[in-house]
């Protein structure tokens, strides 16, 4: 297949696509996925609004909070949990070998020798609930173990420099034909139509 321009935006795959484009990424996508749990119906009346806790400024993820649902019901989470595979969405997935890419990225490593306490708390907040529930009942002292259901789960494609440091800025790569949007990490799904505008822009001012 031939093009004249090419654009990308390939979410947990976009430094393997910018790198089959013969570009080099200069930094490493690292799947972290976040968990949901939904609240039981009777309980609902306790969360009227969304609850944040107050965030981590050392940490692009919020922390577990209560989302009130345009469509009804509130979900709990999300989590940020080292996935096994880049498409890691259940605790089970595992790909082996990216997994051993991550584990043998430098950038991994030095985050993991800083953060590792709090990378064993997730894992662990992962595969027991009685420890999800107890991180929000920080938020809700009400809500008890049985009034949480697991629910879905995503995974964000979080870059990683390789001194370790996780890149929180909208990173786009482009050469004269080519926009690749390598890094969107939220709020982009909220800002995408001025993401879009804005790679728009940059692909028309290419064609003149
Ligand atoms: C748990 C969670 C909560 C979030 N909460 C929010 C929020 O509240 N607000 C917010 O704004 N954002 C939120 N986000 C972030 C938001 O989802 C992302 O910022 C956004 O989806 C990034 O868009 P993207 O187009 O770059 O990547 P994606 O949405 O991941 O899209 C990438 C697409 O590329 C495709 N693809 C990948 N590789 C290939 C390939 N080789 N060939 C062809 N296609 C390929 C994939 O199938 C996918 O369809 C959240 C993310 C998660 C995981």
């Amino acid at each position: 297949m031939q093009t004249r321009y090419l654009i990308t935006a390939a979410g947990l795959y976009a430094d393997k696509v910018v790198r089959m484009t013969g570009m080099e990424p200069g930094m490493k996508i690292i799947p972290f996925r976040g968990e949901y749990y939904r609240l039981r119906k009777e309980k609902e009346y306790l969360v009227n609004n969304l609850i944040y806790p107050v965030p981590n400024p050392a940490f692009p993820f919020l922390g577990v909070h209560y989302t009130r649902m345009m469509r009804g019901g509130i979900e709990a989470g999300p989590n940020a949990v080292l996935a096994f595979a880049r498409e890691g969405y259940s605790r089970w997935k595992v790909n082996f070998s990216e997994l051993a890419e991550t584990l043998t990225y430098k950038g991994f490593l030095r985050l993991a020798a800083k953060y590792y306490r709090t990378g064993i708390d997730e894992l662990h907040r992962s595969y027991s609930k009685r420890a999800f529930v107890r991180a929000l009942q920080h938020l809700i002292p009400e809500v008890g173990y049985e009034d949480l259901q697991r629910s879905g789960a995503g995974v964000r494609a979080q870059a990683i420099a390789p001194d370790g440091s996780m890149i929180n800025e909208f990173v786009v790569l482009e050469d004269e034909r080519i926009i690749h949007v390598l890094n969107a990490p939220s709020p982009a799904a909220t800002s995408s139509l001025s993401i879009g505008q804005d790679v728009a822009d940059k692909l028309f001012s290419k064609m003149g």
